[in-house]
C-alpha cells in the first residue's frame, strides 16, 4: 500500500438517474459546493427518465462542461446505469453516488483522504439510518448478514453504492463481463486495499424511492446467487434430509404394524405428500434460478444500450453501440462562472 502524494488528476463524479427532476439542481449545487478545489466531472447517467431529468441534464451540461449526460435508450435498472457510468468516467478515481442526496457529496473530500493514504476502494458506511421505515432496515440488514456468512466476502452490510475506486478497480470492475451486476460485492471480490468512511444516512431529498420491494428482491436475489452457490447446496442438503427421514420411517411403520399400534393417519400422509412435494418445487426453483441465469450470462447481450451523449450540450450519437464518445485525454474545461449562475 504506497500513499498518493497528491489529490486525483481528475475526479468523476458517476451519479443514476431515473426520474430525479426534483433533485437535480439541487445535487449539482452541493456537489459544486462540496468539489471545490478538485478537476472534477459529473457522468450523469440517465436510466431512461419519463420526466424532465433528461432536459435539464443536457441544459446543465451546456452551461457547465464539467457535466456529461449518457442517456440510457430505456431503463436498465441501477446496476446497469452504475455500469454505463463507470465506462464513460475518465477521471483516475472514480466517486458513485445516488442523485436523491441521501448520500451527502460533502463526504467525498473525505473520501479521496482515503485513497490518498493508499486504499483503491473506499466505501461509505451508513450509520444510523433516518427517514426509511423499520422493517425494510431489519430486512435489509439479515440478507448482508446472510450474504457475508454463506459468500466469504466481506460486504460490510451498510453500504450502498456510495463509493470511491482507484482507476485500477474500476478497470476490473468493467472487464467482469457478468449480467447480473451486484456492484457492492464484484468490488470487495477484487480485494484490493480498502477502507470504510461512515456517515449518517438523510432522508430522500424530494421523489420516491426508485426501489420498490419487487425490485429490492430483486437485487437481493441477483447478489445472494451471483456470489454463492448455497442456495444450490441447500437444494441438496433438503433432499439428503428427506431420503434420511424416509429410510428411518419405513422400519418404524413395519414395527407399528407389526406389533398392532399402527394408527391409520391419512392426515399424516397427506401433510408429509404436500410439504415433500413443496420442497422438490422449491429445489426445482432453484435450480432453475440458477439455470435462467446461466442462460442470461451465455446470451453475452450488453448490460445497457447508449441513445446518446451529452457533452457541453452537445449530442454524440455513440458510433458503436457501446463505446462512449468520451476521449480520455480531452481536458475537462473550467466552467464559465457566468453562465453557472
Ligand atoms: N436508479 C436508477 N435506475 C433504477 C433505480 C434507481 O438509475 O432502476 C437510481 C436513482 O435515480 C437513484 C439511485 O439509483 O439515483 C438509487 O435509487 P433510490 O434512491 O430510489 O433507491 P433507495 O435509496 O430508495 O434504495
Ligand atoms: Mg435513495
Amino acid at each position: 500500500m504506497t500513499s498518493r502524494a497528491q489529490d486525483p488528476v481528475l475526479l468523476s463524479v458517476v451519479v443514476p438517474m431515473l426520474d430525479e427532476q426534483e433533485v437535480l439542481p439541487e445535487l449539482h449545487r452541493r456537489l459544486e459546493a462540496a468539489l471545490e478545489g478538485f478537476a472534477w466531472e459529473l457522468i450523469a447517467v440517465d436510466d431512461g427518465s419519463s420526466d424532465a431529468t433528461p432536459m435539464l441534464l443536457d441544459e446543465l451540461s451546456a452551461r457547465d462542461p464539467r457535466v456529461t449526460a449518457v442517456h440510457l435508450t430505456r431503463s436498465w435498472g441501477h446496476q446497469a446505469a452504475l455500469t454505463a457510468g463507470m465506462d464513460a468516467a475518465r477521471g483516475d478515481v472514480v466517486v458513485t453516488i445516488d442523485a436523491d442526496l441521501q448520500d451527502p457529496p460533502e463526504l467525498i473530500p473525505a473520501l479521496v483522504e482515503q485513497w490518498r493514504a493508499g486504499n483503491d476502494i473506499v466505501r461509505a458506511v451508513r450509520g444510523e439510518r433516518t427517514g426509511e421505515p423499520r422493517w425494510r432496515l431489519t430486512a435489509i440488514g439479515g440478507f448482508y448478514r446472510l450474504l457475508g456468512r454463506w459468500t466469504g466476502v466481506d460486504y460490510a452490510a451498510n453500504t450502498g453504492d456510495f463509493r470511491l475506486m482507484d482507476r485500477r478497480a474500476v478497470d476490473v470492475v468493467r472487464a467482469m463481463p457478468e449480467r447480473a451486476r451486484y456492484l457492492r460485492g464484484m468490488t470487495a471480490w477484487t480485494g484490493f486495499a480498502s477502507a470504510d468512511v461512515s456517515y449518517q444516512r438523510d432522508p430522500r431529498l424530494a421523489g420516491e424511492t426508485k426501489y420498490p420491494i419487487r425490485k429490492l428482491v430483486r437485487f437481493a436475489i441477483d447478489g445472494l446467487t451471483s456470489f454463492s452457490h448455497v442456495p444450490l447446496r441447500l437444494a441438496s442438503y433438503l433432499g439428503f434430509f428427506f431420503a434420511a427421514l424416509a429410510f428411518l420411517g419405513l422400519p418404524l411403520a413395519v414395527i407399528a404394524r407389526v406389533t398392532g399400534i399402527y394408527v391409520p393417519g391419512i392426515a399424516t400422509v397427506i401433510i408429509l405428500v404436500c410439504f415433500l412435494g413443496g420442497v422438490q418445487l422449491l429445489t426445482l426453483g432453484i435450480v432453475g434460478e440458477y439455470l435462467g441465469r446461466m442462460y442470461d450470462e451465455l446470451k453475452r447481450r450488453p448490460l445497457y444500450l447508449v441513445r446518446d451523449v451529452v457533452v457541453r450540450g452537445e449530442h454524440h450519437v455513440p458510433t458503436t453501440h457501446l463505446t462512449p464518445v468520451l476521449d480520455r485525454e480531452d481536458p475537462v474545461p473550467a466552467p464559465d462562472p457566468a453562465k453557472l449562475g
